[in-house]
């Protein structure tokens, strides 16, 4: 038991320490867009705080598209009203091509994050920043702990009547499905009469079922305004989990210099960017350094970390980007068993849809071990009213919760050492 006292209380010191370099942080950079100055900035102190020590410190420069990823919204606000122009003109066939164009928009880009429109957005160079602390032996595994160092935009419905947001966004996503769904059923009726190409007045039906998407006209446009020019400040989503990386790389250079070094294992510590623009940060990693044995190795765990707010909803994600990647249900059993033997609450679930990704699923793509460790009410219900907002400062965090999490951390990379030392 003083053992785990004695972890715990290294771990909130840590917590701590990580707590202070978000607030400074955060006070001289400000909020962190990936391509702005203030995200690079961010990135070069977290490089210089790493290179104390790491044996190994990069930084590297990668091009994105970061108005991409939310592009979908302001394509279907402008496709819509011409959609239901074409509705009202009794041509379906146009509604229904500009809508399908619209839907797989996004789902490429937001439900899957695949890059489809990407090349026609303004180019920004992101920066990721990683250090390695070597074991004392030779490298048989890897874990790499990560966060992500940019900022999220601003997301205006959660500022502005946050209890109307299902509504709106409701409202707003149902028009563009309901108008699709009209249009394929109007198209489908003018094959079969033949006026598909010819302009008229619509059937009856089909004007009653524009009456109300016309009416929803306000809220479609509405969406335009989703996603403000302002970035978040970020401490808990997400500096918090990049200055945590820094505490461990100190805690392991130091156990190593005090005759505790790891044995085979390699830790990369990580601070990606441009995880809020649809995670490309962690994509050019992994895709950089995938077979690359200087940094990972064929067994490579990735302990993520997104959004650690408060101890009393610690999880770990099992699957990611909207359910589409399978994360490591092997990795997520073995942290909450490590979470309650500590004494802490945790569990692991899948992640809802439409509540996105995180820089995990780059990782499990890759074909490694992955999963994320988030610490809020996590549905669009009762997300933490924090989130994506201005106040997302460091006083949202729980202190709590950042000494949870390293000490779940710091006790799963020591168990996977003795577990291969051993093997
Ligand atoms: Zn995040």
């Amino acid at each position: 038991m003083a053992k785990v006292r004695m972890e715990k209380l290294q771990a909130a010191r840590m917590g701590n320490h990580a707590l202070e370099m978000v607030s400074d942080l955060i006070g001289r950079f400000g909020s962190r867009l990936t391509g702005t100055p203030g995200c690079t900035q961010t990135a070069e102190v977290l490089a210089s705080e790493l290179s104390t020590y790491c044996n190994r410190v990069e930084k590297e420069e990668f091009s994105l598209h970061p108005k991409a990823f939310l592009g979908w919204i302001r394509i279907l606000v402008t496709l819509y009203p011409v959609a239901l122009l074409c509705i009202w003109l009794s041509l379906p066939l146009f509604s229904l091509l500009l809508m399908g164009v619209g839907l797989l928009i996004m789902v490429y880009e937001f439900f899957l994050y695949r890059e489809v429109i990407d090349r026609w957005y303004p180019k920004v160079t992101g920066m990721n920043v990683f250090g390695t602390v070597e074991p004392e032996q030779d490298v048989r595994q890897t874990v790499v702990f990560s966060g992500h160092h940019d900022s999220a935009r601003v997301f205006n419905f959660y500022t502005h009547k946050p209890h109307l947001y299902m509504v709106r966004i409701g409202t707003g996503l149902g028009a563009f499905l309901v108008l699709s769904v009209v249009s394929l059923v109007q198209t489908i009726v003018e094959i079969f009469t033949g006026g598909v190409f010819a302009i008229g007045v619509p059937a009856w039906a089909f004007i009653m079922a524009a009456i109300p998407l016309t009416v929803a006209l306000p809220w479609v446009i509405k969406l335009w305004f989703f996603a403000s020019e302002e970035g978040t400040p970020g401490a808990g989503d997400n500096l918090i989990s990049s200055a945590m990386a820094v505490q461990l790389a100190r805690y392991f250079k130091h156990n190593a210099e005090n005759g505790n070094p790891l044995h085979h294992t390699r830790v990369v510590l990580a601070s990606f960017d441009g995880e809020e623009a649809g995670l490309r940060g962690a994509r050019d990693f992994y895709a950089r350094h995938r077979n690359d044995p200087e940094v990972l190795s064929a067994k490579t765990w990735n302990f993520n970390v997104d959004c650690p707010y408060q101890a009393k909803d610690l999880f770990f994600l099992t699957s990611d980007i909207n359910g589409s990647v399978k994360l490591s249900q092997e990795m997520a059993t073995k942290c909450v068993g490590i979470a309650q033997s500590m004494g802490y609450e945790a569990f692991s679930q899948p992640i809802a849809f439409l509540t996105g990704g995180t820089d995990a699923a780059e990782a499990a793509k890759a074909g490694f071990e992955a999963v994320s460790l988030m610490a809020m009410p996590w549905d669009n219900k009762e997300r933490s009213s924090v989130y994506h907002t201005p106040n997302d400062l460091p006083e949202a965090i729980d202190p709590k919760a950042v000494e949870e999490t390293l000490s779940i951390a710091i006790r799963f990379i020591e168990q996977a050492d003795a577990a291969v030392q051993h093997s």
